[in-house]
């Protein structure tokens, strides 16, 4: 039987696979796009089996977890992500853990996130998380419906002038859908909310969109993604939470 590191391996080589496919098919240059292993939820083992196969970032997130995880883990030859919404008192946790946040979801977050990246001394790359799709249960600022988009300006313009987190692009949690197709509709919106935030602050970095994940990461590559997120195609499904 092949070793847990071993099929990871083998699921992450075909993932990437199929990123470079959808780059080609894309028209995008070949690694524009990076692969975040999400294992939040998987034990220890697992992420160690991971890292053994060669992935290079993990995605986490929940805060103390993944804390948890660095501790056991360490920090050597692998980035350290959060994708998972971080409620304010635990905001402490994220600088000096992890070299990028994607799920930077709020003003009141930012703000807090802000001042402890300034007492730790460091600063922190950050991704603004958008909610553009229709459901009320996820997070992230509300933009499905693209003739308000002007509203979020000066909030958005808030975030921007906070000294210590340095916003990098965009992040989306869409509706999942068992046809991608139905999903590629949000990547676009998400794009093109990019495009409208970088006309109206051009002197800010929105190079990054984070979307996609196993169910979907294929259209979000063609739809112009740098970053997808992608757990259980790689390491399996997630144990249930003990
Ligand atoms: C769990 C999760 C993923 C990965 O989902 P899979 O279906 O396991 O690929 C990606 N992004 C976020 C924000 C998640 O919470």
């Amino acid at each position: 039987m092949p070793s847990l590191s071993d099929s990871i391996h083998e699921r992450y080589l075909h993932t990437l696979d199929r990123i470079s496919a959808a780059e080609k098919r894309a028209g995008r240059a070949p690694g524009s796009v990076k692969l975040v292993v999400v294992t939040k939820s998987q034990l220890v083992e697992t992420v160690r089996a991971a890292l053994e196969a060669g992935v290079k970032i993990l995605g986490e997130n929940y805060p103390e977890e993944a804390v948890a995880k660095i501790k056991a883990i360490g920090a050597a030859d692998v980035e350290w992500h959060m994708i998972g919404h971080v409620q304010s008192r635990k905001a402490d946790l994220i600088p000096r853990n992890f070299s990028l946040l994607h799920s930077l979801d709020s003003i009141k977050l930012a703000t807090r996130l802000d001042r402890f990246v300034s007492q730790a001394g460091s600063h922190l790359p950050a991704l603004l998380e958008f909610n553009v799709g229709e459901e009320e249960s996820k997070f992230g600022w509300v933009a499905s419906d693209e003739s308000r988009w002007p509203e979020l300006l000066p909030e958005i313009d808030m975030v921007l002038k906070l000294k210590k987190l340095t916003v990098r692009g965009l992040m989306t949690m869409p509706p999942l859908f068992d046809d991608p197709e139905r999903t590629r509709p949000y990547f676009q919106k998400l794009r093109r909310l990019r495009d409208f935030l970088a006309q109206n602050f051009p002197a800010a970095d929105w190079s990054e969109l984070s979307m996609g994940t196993s169910a979907d990461f294929d259209a979000a590559v063609e739809e112009g993604a740098t970053l997808v997120r992608v757990g259980t195609a790689i390491v399996g499904p997630r144990p249930p939470k003990a």
